[in-house]
């Protein structure tokens, strides 16, 4: 049996008669680059988050770009983000001229570890960039507390986290925006790149819209106050999210459910450490990560029994060749480089069938009951 680690194939022939349609309408009205389809996504996406703007962009890593930049972040500066995530949540960093400042994570939650990040606050730190990763919200009270303590603005990189809450507030609500991203595996996936902000924040939402279009005028788009660059969402990735849209609750309930049915058929096994999901929180799970005694063998293991599993991530930020040149050993941060050593993401996805997650734990209790 194979059990692939995502499997989109399966939620386009559920779902072929709305996305092709979509797309259809989309190529029969040349609406390709921005346009009508791109400013009904937004609307919908910023109705579901109760935001007063939501801003296209062309990925996930444009918009945080986009906001660190638009909210001034440049030479000299820090940001200060977690340990543990896609390089995208700190290269924004570095791109904008400022200096990304690591913080490790939290021993259950896998988020910053808001208890080690007083102490890397500093005269130059200008915000707090934390990553609700896997679909588990980051500690929001406690890292918006000491923003607010510090005058820092916060920016919550969301790319795993869509419709994920904390105390009932969707997360991406918390600091002044949250980014997104619709890349074709997240748990909002469009049929290409395409990415997205959220804010309340006027002055922010018009500036990002400016900036991720050239710095055109909305209405004379001669007319530059500004040099910007070219971040657009095309008008099928608009139509293709607007169609999947409103079926992001239930593969949310899906995703959860077969979460809770693998902690369950895995309780039993000592040597995994199935996830702990934050009081108040709902975690959305767009990674299932547990931590495995023999993580490395246990993953080969899986493969020759046709299961794909793959590690988020095999080495903490900070100790990427990309930073070398801040000098970091695994010892900065304990957690986190643990971690790496023993965390492995299962195959989760709304269509993932009990037949295959029945295998994948079969195939782990094979693996170290020596069957
Ligand atoms: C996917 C991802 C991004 C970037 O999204 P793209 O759309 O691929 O640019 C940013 N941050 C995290 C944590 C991600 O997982």
């Amino acid at each position: 049996m194979k059990v692939p680690f995502v499997d989109l194939k399966a939620q386009y022939q559920a779902h072929r008669a709305e996305i092709d349609a979509a797309i259809a309408s989309v190529i029969s009205e040349t609406a390709f680059v921005r346009g009508k389809y791109v400013a009904n996504f937004e609307n919908a996406y910023a109705e579901k988050y109760g935001t007063k703007y939501c801003v296209s962009c062309a990925n996930g890593t444009d918009a945080i770009y986009l906001t660190l930049k638009m909210l001034g972040i440049g030479a000299g500066d820090e940001v200060i983000t977690t340990a543990n995530s896609w390089i995208s949540s700190s290269e924004t960093i570095s791109l904008t001229g400022a200096t990304p400042v690591f913080v490790d994570v939290e021993d259950d939650f896998y988020d910053i570890d808001p208890a080690k990040l007083a102490a890397r606050i500093s005269p130059k730190t200008k915000a707090i960039l934390p990553v609700h990763l896997l679909g588990q919200p980051a500690q929001m009270d406690a890292i918006m507390a000491m923003a607010q303590k510090n005058n820092l603005h916060v920016v919550e990189d969301c790319a795993q986290s869509h419709f994920a809450e904390l105390s009932g507030q969707r997360v991406g609500t918390f600091g002044i925006a949250g980014t997104f991203s619709f890349y074709p595996g997240k748990n909002l996936g469009a049929y290409g790149d395409a990415g997205a902000v959220v804010t309340n924040d006027e002055e922010l939402a018009a500036k990002v819209r400016m900036f991720a279009n050239h710095g055109a005028d909305r209405v004379n788009k001669h007319d530059h106050a500004m040099e910007g660059m070219c971040s657009r969402m095309d008008g099928l990735q608009a139509a293709i999210l607007s169609a999947k849209l409103p079926h992001l609750a239930a593969w949310t309930m899906a995703r959860q459910q077969k979460a809770a049915r693998y902690n369950e058929l895995l309780a039993g096994v000592e040597e995994i450490v199935t996830p702990t999901v934050r009081p108040g929180a709902s975690h959305v799970y767009h990674v299932y990560c547990v931590r495995a005694q023999r993580r490395d063998e246990l993953q080969v293991f899986l493969q020759e029994r046709g299961i794909d599993t793959t590690r988020h991530y095999p080495t903490p930020l900070p100790l990427l060749k990309a930073y070398e040149r801040f000098g970091h050993t695994p010892a900065d941060f304990p957690v986190a480089s643990r971690h790496a050593l023993e965390i492995l993401s299962l195959p989760i996805y709304p269509e993932l069938s009990d037949e295959q997650q029945d295998h994948v734990v079969e195939s782990i209790i094979k693996f170290y009951r020596h069957e």
